[in-house]
């Protein structure tokens, strides 16, 4: 399955946008690619999948969805909890959990992800799916776009992808050797994403991090957060809000010094969007 690339204009400014957001609603964007490879993998190869991370992952439904489509179980370890969510789960923890995952709410969290180990049939995949497993993935993702762009004639290509884990960009970067890849970090600055993305190797030169104006907290609502989304939105495309506004304002006050095409991968999350939207309208 490829995905479409459209024309987008935004802003006064021409960009085109690679939509795998419409890949599937619950395995879009980036996650799609991080799983690829168990995706394509055996089903007899495992019984078990863990994971760990926020009560409303992304990553969390994506992995609910490849194992109820390979008949793994699927264990997922979070902090206890808010008292809204229990008993009533709603957005991507209530669709993971209609998956079939098994919610394992952990006071001793920390201790607890630490002593994970893969064996066996059983493998434990870290938080946001930020793994060397994801290189083949998203080295497709990178092939899907070199097809694109030889077919396109296009030169100079500055690629754009927001960073939670900075897996994605920092695998895209190595992919694509030619283009520009721009991120910015979503979670924490961006010294702190270079200490993660470090953990997967060492920073290739075409790998460009933006520092965003102003710091945000992650997962939380920004009135402009909304505003550009809302705006995204009626020039014709859905972002999420967690991690696209961010990346478009930034990017936007970029501006002067991109040359050349700019393809902005959106990385899905769509599903997310109504509880954040509930928590901007309470
Ligand atoms: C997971 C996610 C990201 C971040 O991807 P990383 O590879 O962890 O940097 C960005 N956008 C959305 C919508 C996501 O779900």
């Amino acid at each position: 399955m490829v995905s479409d690339i459209t024309p987008f204009h935004f802003r006064g400014y021409d960009f085109f946008v690679k939509r795998d957001e419409q890949i599937h609603p619950h395995l879009s964007g980036n996650k799609y690619y991080k799983l690829y490879t168990l995706l394509n993998t055996p089903a007899e190869s495992y019984q078990t999948m863990i994971s760990y991370g926020g009560n409303q992952s992304n990553a969390m439904l994506a992995i609910a969805h490849l194992c109820q489509h390979k008949g793994w179980a699927f264990e997922y370890i979070c902090k206890p909890l808010p008292q809204h969510l229990k008993g009533k789960p709603t957005g991507n923890l209530k669709a993971a959990l209609n998956l079939n995952m098994q919610l394992i709410e952990c006071s001793d969290y920390d201790a607890k992800i630490q002593s994970l180990q893969s064996n066996g049939k059983t493998l434990v995949i870290p938080q946001g799916g930020a793994d060397p497993l994801a290189q083949a993935g998203i080295t497709q993702l990178g092939n899907e776009i070199t097809q694109w762009q030889t077919k396109q004639n296009i030169d100079r290509l500055n690629i754009v992808t927001p960073s939670g884990t900075g897996t994605t960009a920092f695998y895209l970067a190595q992919a694509l050797p030619k283009c520009r890849i721009i991120t910015t970090a979503l979670v924490g600055d961006n010294t702190y994403l270079k200490q993660q993305m470090q953990q997967l190797g060492s920073i290739p030169s075409n790998l460009t991090l933006l520092e965003s104006s102003k710091k945000y907290r992650f997962a939380k609502p920004y009135p402009e957060f909304l505003q550009t989304y809302e705006e995204l939105k009626h020039a014709g495309i859905e972002f999420d809000l967690i991690y696209a506004p961010l990346m478009w304002q930034t990017l936007l006050d970029n501006m002067q010094h991109i040359q050349g095409t700019i393809l902005y991968v959106h990385s899905g999350g769509l599903t997310g969007n109504a509880t954040m939207l509930e928590r901007y309208s309470s």
